[in-house]
């Protein structure tokens, strides 16, 4: 049996085009001892597949040229030569874009529950790695307090939606959106709760900003960095916290495209202060902050969507929807629509 996979034929510059993957046909693996067989169903899309595909160093290593491109997923578990999986299980890992996958003792998968009245595409979603970036960001890196201003960039994305409505549920007390567009900033706040959206697409942002928060942000939770966390910098409350968790904006710009920030002395004049985190620190928190975020979704505090995109041939275009915007809530893409957790 064949294993469909697409590898990295070319490093881009600029966003993936025609020439940067290729689907390469392969024997299906086969289960070795301490391994299980992974029938995949759903891959994951993340901005930071554009970044492993520099050979630039980064937090994990480039991918290679013929290398499958890597990317967290779920999938079947059709055999097993471990303990550790049993046949039938629903499992979550680095599977890879491809059709099959191997679970091993150095790569474990994590073990779904079932039973919990969400689909595969919500625990992928809002129980998943975007999902658990907003929540340890929040919580932990930007120190939500009750009473906080927050405002958060690429809103009504997988992770900025979600950061939103955490904020909320931790007690702050007003949330500002940017997104870009009306229909999303009308998503942000219709969908997902937010005071108010602005739209990083029309002038004035910084006005704009300080109009929506007149005594200045209290945290932002950062996923698009460039211009627009200048824009926020010059609105920073004192002792305001920068959570900055991405910066989608520079991904594909060349060392001289990057922006250069110009406010950072308000970080000085408000005592503020930014910080990076990745959410790979945080693995060994991932089952009880699962537990609350569940516990969100099935009272309906946290909305989630799913952009869903079938077919494993078309995971490199649904990459570049996260850099036009083209995307409405976490892309996900569908391998094999019948692995699913019921
Ligand atoms: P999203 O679902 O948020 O999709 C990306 C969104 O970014 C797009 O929908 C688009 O929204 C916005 N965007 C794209 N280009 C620009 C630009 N030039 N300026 C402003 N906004 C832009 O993706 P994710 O939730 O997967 O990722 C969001 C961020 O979180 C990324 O920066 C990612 O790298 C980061 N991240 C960080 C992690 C960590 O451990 N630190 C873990 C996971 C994600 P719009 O239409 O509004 O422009």
């Amino acid at each position: 049996m064949d294993n469909h996979r697409i590898v990295l034929a070319n490093r881009p510059t600029g966003l993936v085009d025609e020439t940067t993957t290729r689907i390469d046909i392969v024997d299906r693996p086969t289960c070795g001892d301490g391994e299980a067989l992974i029938k995949v169903g759903i891959v994951s899309v993340d901005p930071t597949i554009r970044g492993w595909m520099n050979d630039a160093p980064g937090y994990l290593p480039p991918i290679g040229i013929g290398d499958v491109i890597r990317a967290g997923g779920t999938g079947l578990v059709v055999e097993s030569c471990s303990p550790r999986y049993s046949v039938g299980d629903i499992v979550y890992g680095t599977t890879g874009w491809q059709e099959w996958a191997v679970a091993s003792d150095a790569s474990p998968y994590a073990v779904l529950p079932k039973g919990m009245g969400v689909d595969l595409p919500t625990v992928m979603n809002a129980l998943g790695m975007t999902a658990l970036t907003a929540y340890f960001g929040v919580t932990d890196v930007g120190a939500i307090k009750e009473g906080d201003v927050v405002v958060v960039s690429g809103a009504a994305g997988a992770t900025g939606s979600v950061a939103g409505q955490i904020a909320r549920v931790k007690g702050a007390r007003k949330v500002v959106g940017i997104a870009g567009g009306p229909d999303k900033c009308v998503e942000v706040v219709e969908e997902y709760g937010f005071d108010a959206c602005l739209d990083y697409k029309e002038p004035g942002l910084r006005r704009r900003l300080h109009e929506a928060c007149p005594a200045g942000i209290d945290m932002y939770f950062d996923n698009v960095g460039g211009e627009i966390l200048d824009d926020v910098l010059a609105n920073i409350a004192m002792r305001g916290r920068i959570v900055v968790c991405g910066a989608i904006s520079q991904y594909n710009a060349t060392p001289e495209e990057t922006y250069g920030l110009k406010n950072t002395t308000m970080l000085i004049i408000r005592r503020a202060r930014m910080e990076g985190f990745l959410i790979l620190d945080y693995v060994h928190q991932f089952p009880e902050a699962q537990m609350e975020l569940a516990g969100m979704v099935l009272s309906g505090q946290l909305r989630h969507k799913e952009h869903l995109v079938e077919g494993l041939e078309h995971a490199p275009e649904a990459l570049n929807l996260l850099f036009s915007g083209g995307n409405h809530g976490k892309v996900l893409v569908v391998v094999d629509p019948s692995v699913t957790l019921e």
